[in-house]
């Protein structure tokens, strides 16, 4: 979502005559967007904050000091005190009011005013904002925003407000309007896209709402994210059916121990979660099914953290974003007591981390001497002769590029690679021709 918001930030400042550049150092203005679910992330955006102060402005800047705006769940959180506490920042934005900052980017510059707005203007999608888009073969598409669920350690329904889906219309037209630019795939984004139009039609509409942008004509349609508890039986069934779909989910388990997830208030149990992942699975084979899982949640035992384990090895997840529990101020469990001593914590993590390594190889090996349909991103970030992109089932891979091809012919379309060789975190093999 921050990286769509960010996209959005980035086509109004070119609207205002604004141009990208690659370093802070270069740069007259600076805007942030933040993301306060983990600690760890909020600790290095202040200390990037605190040290751009020491960053001088270019030479020939019309600006004797550069402007610094914060914008995402940290400026709708903090609002002024972020003014407070960073005299050199002159603009904070909260979530629902991106609308807002050329207008108040303006009067920075003219009058140096540095002002805060986290107010609620109607409009939670802004939709008609110009967007820069990172690449032109693909677009993320906001379908709601904002969430009900409260679980019991996360803090997106307090800077992000309540669930709010756009109408199906309108996320309809936006699809077809990328299809029609060439788009060649499109991720659904919202914090629980599974109960997208709960808000506007009284039931959630998701499944429905795939189906029409399946019918766009869109090569590669993906989601996140899902919550278990709202994830239906239309849903699994799109797996089965619809061509663009692919076949890749994310669905986060966050602990495989029930004591634990009622802690969470998860509102699923490990069965529950299971009889998914068996829906699933008989509906669509190849689906590779990715997670969340949080480690060393308050009063979380041995038992607790095994039952965990054993859910990553029944799943077969291919691949799972493990994250140490980190209490977020203004939510229930950070009054939870029972709290974990860190070093329990880090060597269950760590425990983790290597099982999630071994499942992740292991969904990677069932590739092996297949050809798979790559949707090419770009190349490697080690090596500019070969090509980087993502199978159906989100994995990265790695092929030489042909001598005869340019990589600018080749980004944005869908090659056939054979895979040769199986990683852990990427695959690598040969374009097919002919
Ligand atoms: S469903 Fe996701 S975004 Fe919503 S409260 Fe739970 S963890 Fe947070």
């Amino acid at each position: 979502m921050n990286k769509h918001d960010a996209e959005r930030v980035s086509g109004m400042l070119e609207a205002l005559g604004a141009v990208h550049v690659p370093t802070l150092e270069e740069a007259d203005i600076a805007v942030f967007m933040t993301c306060c679910v983990r600690e760890a992330a909020e600790v290095r955006l202040f200390g990037q904050i605190a040290s751009c102060k020491n960053v001088p402005v270019r030479t020939g800047s019309p600006l004797a000091q550069r402007i610094i705006a914060i914008g995402g769940c940290i400026g709708e959180r903090d609002g002024d005190e972020l003014l407070t506490r960073f005299p050199h920042v002159s603009v904070v934005f909260g979530t629902h009011s991106l609308a807002s900052l050329p207008g108040m980017l303006k009067r920075c510059l003219s009058d140096r005013v540095r002002q805060s707005d986290t107010s609620d203007t109607a409009d939670a999608f802004s939709t008609d904002l110009p967007t820069k888009r990172e690449h032109a073969w693909a677009a993320w598409l906001p379908i709601m925003t904002g969430c009900d669920n409260f679980c019991s350690y996360c803090i997106v329904p307090y800077v992000r407000g309540r669930e709010r889906s756009r109408t199906i219309e309108d996320v309809v037209t936006e699809a077809q309007r990328y299809v029609d630019a060439g788009v060649k795939e499109i991720t659904l984004l919202g914090q629980n896209v599974n109960s997208f139009g709960r808000d506007r039609y009284g039931a959630p509409r998701f499944a429905e709402l795939l189906q029409r942008i399946d019918a766009t004509g869109i090569e590669r349609l993906r989601f996140v994210t899902s919550h278990p508890k709202d994830l239906s039986d239309e849903v699994i069934a799109a797996f089965a059916d619809l061509r663009s779909l692919m076949p890749a989910l994310h669905l986060p388990f966050q602990s495989g121990s029930d004591r634990i997830l009622q802690a969470m208030n998860r509102s699923y149990t490990r069965a529950h979660y299971l009889s998914l992942i068996a829906k699933l699975k008989q509906a669509c084979p190849s689906l590779a099914l990715s997670t969340d899982i949080i480690v060393g949640f308050p009063g979380e035992t041995e038992e607790d953290f095994g039952a965990t384990c054993e859910m990553v090895c029944q799943v077969g997840f291919s691949q799972a974003f493990t994250f140490i529990y980190s209490p977020r101020s203004g939510t229930p469990a950070a009054q939870m007591r029972d709290t974990l001593p860190r070093e329990i914590v880090q060597e269950r993590f760590d425990r983790l981390v290597a099982l999630v390594q071994e499942e992740a190889y292991r969904f990677n090996r069932a590739a092996q001497g297949r050809t798979l349909a790559v949707l090419v991103e770009g190349v490697s970030k080690r090596d500019a002769r070969v090509l980087a992109g993502k199978s159906p089932q989100n994995q990265t891979v790695h092929a030489a590029l042909p001598d005869d091809l340019d990589i600018e012919q080749l980004i944005g379309t869908i090659v056939p690679v054979r895979i040769d060789e199986t990683k852990t975190w990427y695959l690598s093999g040969e374009v097919m021709r002919g």
